[in-house]
């Protein structure tokens, strides 16, 4: 059936799109006009200097806040203005964070970490476990899924959580910073799995970044000034950081 979540139209469309902290003479202004469209399939990344309004754009992006005014539409439907409840909904099913401060539940096994969204959306344990398994080989870990946080390295716990984000289906995948808390090798790992991600499953992949070097990784550079899009443009001399596939995890 062709709802228009299935249309040509972009994923993203965020058009005149403003948010305000605060009122009075102690507002601040985090965006001011920002208009955006994002295609699904796409692998962006959203560069500018601290206190640009990233984080705050990431934020309505991924149904976390609501904007002051403009709108915003996902998969063709306006979200500008829906409820906690709804929002929570669907940022359930369709949307996938990954932050730099990587937060497993130490107590639960690597498996048990990815399971748990899940488990919290009522999905029947055969699927489940099926995501689970596919999602930890997707990250190269499926071989230590029984592994507890602590026995694992900063890196390797970051996949974890993309695995984690990954594993409920959701079509859009933002990152704020993924990479900030790691050195450069586990962080192009990092950046290697979202390549995949977006080449293998078609997910779009909007990562937040400061480092230029992370910003290749994207096929599309979005830059915000002041918050504002002051440059859109693709990446000319993309870096390519994807897995040897099959690569033994120590
Ligand atoms: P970035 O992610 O690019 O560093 P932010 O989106 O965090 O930028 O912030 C944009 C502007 O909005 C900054 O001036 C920041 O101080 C302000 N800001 C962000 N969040 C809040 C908030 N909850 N209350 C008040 N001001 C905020």
């Amino acid at each position: 059936m062709q709802t228009p979540e299935h249309g040509a139209s972009p994923l993203i469309e965020v058009r005149k799109l403003e948010r305000r902290y605060g009122q009075g003479e102690a507002a601040v202004q985090a965006l001011r006009g920002v208009d955006l469209d994002v295609q699904r399939g796409e692998m962006i990344a959203l560069m500018g200097p601290s206190g640009s309004g990233k984080s705050t754009l990431m934020h309505i992006l991924g149904l976390l806040d609501r904007p002051s005014a403009g709108s915003y539409r996902l998969g063709g439907r306006d979200v500008s203005r829906i409820g906690s409840h709804e929002a929570a909904e669907l940022r359930g099913r369709r949307i996938a964070f990954v932050f730099q401060g990587i937060h497993l539940i130490p107590r639960l096994t690597l498996a048990k970490n990815v399971e748990l969204p899940m488990l919290y959306a009522r999905m029947p344990a055969p699927e489940r476990r099926k995501r689970v398994s596919e999602s930890l080989a997707r990250v190269g870990l499926e071989q230590i899924e029984r592994r507890m946080p602590n026995q694992v390295s900063g890196g390797q716990a970051q996949r974890v959580a993309i695995a984690r984000a990954v594993a409920p289906g959701p079509d859009l995948l933002l990152a704020d910073e993924p990479t900030g808390a790691l050195d450069r090798s586990a962080g192009r790992e990092v950046l290697g799995i979202f390549q995949e991600l977006n080449q293998a499953l078609g997910l779009t992949v909007a990562v937040v970044t400061h480092d230029p070097f992370v910003a290749r990784h994207a096929q599309r550079l979005i830059e915000i000034e002041d918050g504002r899009v002051v440059s859109d443009r693709p990446v000319e001399d993309r870096l390519l950081a994807t897995r040897a596939c099959g690569e033994p995890t120590p």
